[in-house]
């Protein structure tokens, strides 16, 4: 049967004025894996990073552009306010200790539907969440485990992403009525909806309760966002096939919204469209996935680009920023080091 519902986050893509420093703070401090490092296909002359769990799987995947010459992001309504990484419950106090060390400024945890919460910036303003949650357990196969993190208390993949938004019942209808959410909880200005099952079938194996919550968050009186550096440029809700998504499609533009029509992002296939808050939105398809030009142990390690920008390569070396990436070697030697258990 083809599904009328998403089955959760595929990826968050957000903006960087600074690629070496972004590949710093989340490969070496929050233990993520780069796993592609290649071009923006709109913009061949600027870096498209893409970070995650060992293969980039959809629901850990967190992107950048590279604009150094945008503007700086301004926080305010119609945007992904939040990105939040699920932890394991009893990885709170690691995650602190670990900031401390490292001179990162982080608050909480703070207690939010039961989940404990601590919040941070990246290096450029990003706002970012690490949320402990029961699931964790049934997530480790997202765990980058030749990251620098140990294993019991590594990220997971995403939690959830919040929305800011000046009211929520048009953008929870869209959630509810085109991607298949379902309104669990609400704490506050906080409405939480999540995608539990499809089409009445619980999601199974490693789809049940991966990356499935969207929080909406109703601040009436801030200002509009400004996205530019240091914002989410768009949030993608994934689908495992390109029917699916087509059905996803058609469900949009009856509903009233524009999409754009399938493109091929290479690694999955995309369709865009702006919710009623103003959030932009993505659809985008589990396969191919990220091992389709690169083996799993080479994921990262260069810059990749699409075929058909094979050619341009020379020259597009010569006006990217060199960037000092992680080394296959400090993989491997890694993977000597840690014992099994
Ligand atoms: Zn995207």
């Amino acid at each position: 049967m083809i599904s009328k519902s998403i089955h959760g986050i595929h990826h968050v893509t957000a903006i960087t004025g600074d690629a070496q420093r972004n590949i710093d703070f989340y490969v070496n401090s929050l233990g993520l894996r780069l796993v592609k490092l290649t071009v923006n296909q709109d913009d061949p002359t600027s870096y498209h990073l893409y970070y995650g769990d060992e293969l980039g799987r959809p629901g850990t995947i967190l992107t950048f552009f590279h604009w150094p010459d945008a503007p700086r992001g301004r926080r305010g309504n119609s945007e992904v306010i939040a990105t939040s990484f699920l932890i394991p419950e009893n990885s709170v106090k690691y995650w602190i200790d670990r900031f401390k060390s490292r001179q990162i400024e982080f608050r909480g945890p703070h207690k939010r539907f039961e989940e404990q919460v601590i919040t941070l910036y990246d290096p450029d303003g990003l706002g970012l969440e690490l949320v402990t949650h029961g699931s964790a357990q049934d997530r480790s196969v997202n765990v980058w485990r030749e990251g620098p993190i140990p294993t019991e208390q590594a990220i997971r993949g995403f939690h959830s992403v919040t929305l800011s938004e000046e009211g929520y019942e048009r953008t929870a209808s869209v959630l509810t009525d085109e991607l298949g959410f379902t309104p669990t909880s609400q704490e506050g200005n906080r409405f939480r909806y999540e995608i539990s099952n499809v089409d009445g079938v619980s999601l199974g194996g490693e789809e049940s309760g991966r990356a499935n919550i969207v929080d909406i968050l109703c601040l009436p009186y801030k200002q509009q966002t400004v996205i530019g550096i240091g914002s989410v440029h768009h949030v993608a809700w994934r689908t495992p096939t390109d029917e699916q998504q087509m059905v996803l499609r058609r469900n949009i533009v009856r509903a009233g919204l524009n999409a754009t029509p399938v493109i091929d992002r290479f690694y999955f296939h995309s369709v865009y469209f702006r919710e009623p808050g103003g959030v932009l939105f993505e659809i985008a398809t589990n396969p191919p996935g990220f091992t389709v030009d690169e083996k799993a142990e080479d994921l990262g390690t260069g810059l990749v680009l699409p075929p058909w920008l094979e050619s341009m390569r020379n020259d597009l070396e010569k006006v990217l920023p060199r960037l000092e990436l992680p080394k296959k070697e400090d993989v491997l030697k890694k993977k000597r080091d840690t014992k099994e258990n």
